[in-house]
């Protein structure tokens, strides 16, 4: 199967556009739900979390206790490393096997962190960066989160540089004071594309 691996910050508008090459008939795979099912109740990740951490990193349900974790993985970049140790593989193993699943011309991959996090640019067969400058990143994030500046500004900062972003990009959406008919017809043109191209 031909494989898209959408990316972009906080805000570019990645889910805007997973949405409408949805509505085209396309497939998705979304990393970021993959990642909350398997530390949601009794998810796959949760006996290797609590074998690793202990059970006062498991909630009540049998969830991840996620504020307790983001707590220890703030200021222990070790426990963050041990985390990712038990995450990375599951999540990529979920996406493989929904990617197999997936019926359709091709699928697109959501990988917010596919620039920051190694393997992934080879894991696909073209990259598509969602594209806005920092400060529209900025308003969309704190009017949908109802963060403050500094809190927007805290994230970007741990996020690859919109120039890493582009340099990776093979294909470029520009969702930078782009009306929503404008951002569907970019997508039109980019979907009849990778339909050729899934089909070579
Ligand atoms: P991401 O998934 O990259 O974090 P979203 O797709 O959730 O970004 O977009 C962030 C916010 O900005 C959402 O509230 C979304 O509705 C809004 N948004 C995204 N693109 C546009 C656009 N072109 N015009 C107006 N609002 C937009």
């Amino acid at each position: 199967m031909f494989v898209v691996g959408l990316t972009g910050g906080i805000g570019s508008g990645k889910s805007t556009v997973a949405d409408l090459f949805a509505a085209e008939g396309v497939p998705l795979v979304d990393t970021d739900l993959i990642a909350h099912r398997i530390t949601a109740p009794h998810g796959i990740a949760m006996p290797l979390i609590a074998a690793e951490f202990g059970e006062a990193f498991v909630a009540a349900d049998s969830s991840l206790d996620r504020a307790r974790m983001r707590t220890l993985v703030f200021s222990d970049e070790g426990a963050r490393k041990r985390l990712e140790n038990i995450t990375h593989p599951l999540i990529r193993a979920e996406t493989e096997r929904e990617q197999r699943e997936a019926r359709g011309p091709y699928v697109i991959v959501v990988v917010p962190l596919l620039v920051e996090s190694g393997t992934w640019k080879t894991r696909v067969n073209r990259v598509l960066t969602v594209d806005c400058s920092v400060e529209t990143q900025i308003s969309r994030v704190m009017r949908r989160n109802a963060f403050s500046r500094e809190q927007v500004l805290a994230i970007i900062a741990r996020q690859a540089t919109r120039e890493a972003r582009l340099a990776a990009a093979d294909d470029v959406v520009d969702n930078d004071n782009t009306s929503l008919d404008a951002l569907t017809s970019q997508v039109g043109v980019l979907h009849r594309m990778y339909l050729s191209l899934a089909v070579v």
